[in-house]
């Protein structure tokens, strides 16, 4: 009999009433045990890019889509061990919230005070954030080049920026300067990382570590300052966004990553070509940060080849 996989989106009622939901009209085949929780949800890409794994690794399991609202995250996390879940991801608005709500938090969450990623181990939830390492990785990927060597401008200081700006200060980067609508917010994540930033690796009139304002005239003087400009707003996610900073203030040397993801260019993107600079959208940190949470439930190398093709 032909295999039924999954398209649909579940729900927290759903989860209540598994064997149901994933019974008609016929039963899944394979079962469901790897998933995203989110609102909204139906966007994301994880399902074409997990599934893609798992049928590349003849794990015979499916990963599933899961509109779950903010209220409702205790509730869908409390279900998982007896439903012989492996793991599941968390997006939008659940990355801060289920912090507090499992048993164990892992070093790289818990600097972050976020996660993106749950694994059931022994029926305990512990969890892990895979968004800074997979940024790390995407750069070495789009750029050719590791984020100690580089002086980096953040743009945002919510879930995203914070992980990109933790990543930077982990790996020592040579200068990070976080940019923030709410100044107050950039100023309490530089607070958090100045510790990072005591060490030798000081050159040029510029500090090391630094915030400034959302205005033109800052920004235009770090730009030739900063090698790498990080884009972690959602500023980008409508086509019709203006690009965060517009081409006539970037320059040719700089690189541009913009976390927003798509098919064609994000407006970012198209700033830095028409300024003769790089650019890369968000996919690559994506695909990564997805194949480090597969590497955390299955305790193997995801086949990223697979995963790429499927996104
Ligand atoms: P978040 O926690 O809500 O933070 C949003 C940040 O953007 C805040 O710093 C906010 O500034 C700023 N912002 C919002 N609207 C703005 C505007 N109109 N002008 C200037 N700044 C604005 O969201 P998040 O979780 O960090 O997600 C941000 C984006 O990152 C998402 O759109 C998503 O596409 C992307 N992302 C991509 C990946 C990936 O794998 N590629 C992973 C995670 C996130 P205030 O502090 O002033 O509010």
């Amino acid at each position: 009999m032909k295999k039924k996989r999954t398209t649909e989106r579940y729900t927290l009622a759903d989860l209540d009433n598994w064997r149901e939901a994933t019974r008609s009209p016929r039963r899944l085949d394979p079962p469901i045990r790897l998933g995203v929780f989110g609102d909204p949800v139906a966007h994301s890409l994880s399902p074409q890019m997990q599934n893609a794994a798992l049928r590349a690794c003849k794990i015979d399991m499916q990963y599933a889509r899961f509109h779950i609202r903010a209220n409702e995250l205790r509730s869908a996390l409390s279900v998982l061990t007896e439903l012989d879940f492996i793991g599941v991801n968390l997006t939008v608005p659940h990355k801060i919230a289920a912090a507090n709500q499992i048993d164990d938090v892992d070093e790289s969450a818990r600097s972050l005070g976020a996660v993106n990623t749950i694994k059931i181990d022994n029926g305990k939830l512990r969890g892990f954030n895979t968004d800074g390492p997979g940024f790390s990785r995407a750069i070495r990927e789009e750029f050719s080049v590791d984020l100690r060597d580089l002086r980096v401008m953040v743009l945002g200081a919510g879930g995203a920026g914070r992980a990109v700006a933790m990543q930077c200060a982990k790996e020592s980067c040579e200068r990070l300067v976080i940019v923030n609508r709410t100044f107050e917010k950039a100023k309490q994540l530089a607070t958090e990382l100045q510790d990072f930033f005591t060490g030798p690796k000081v050159f040029g009139p510029v500090p090391r570590l630094q915030v400034i304002g959302w205005e033109e005239a800052a920004i235009r003087f770090q730009i030739g300052n900063v090698d790498l400009i990080v884009n972690a707003t959602p500023l980008g996610l409508n086509r019709a966004d203006a690009a965060p900073i517009p081409a006539r203030l970037l320059a040719p040397h700089v690189m541009v990553y913009d976390t927003i993801y798509g098919e064609s260019r994000t407006p970012f993107v198209s700033a830095a070509i028409e300024a003769g600079a790089r650019g890369a959208n968000g996919l690559s940190m994506l695909l990564h940060q997805g194949a480090l949470a597969f590497r955390i439930w299955f305790e193997r190398e995801a086949p990223i080849d697979a995963m790429r093709r499927a996104l």
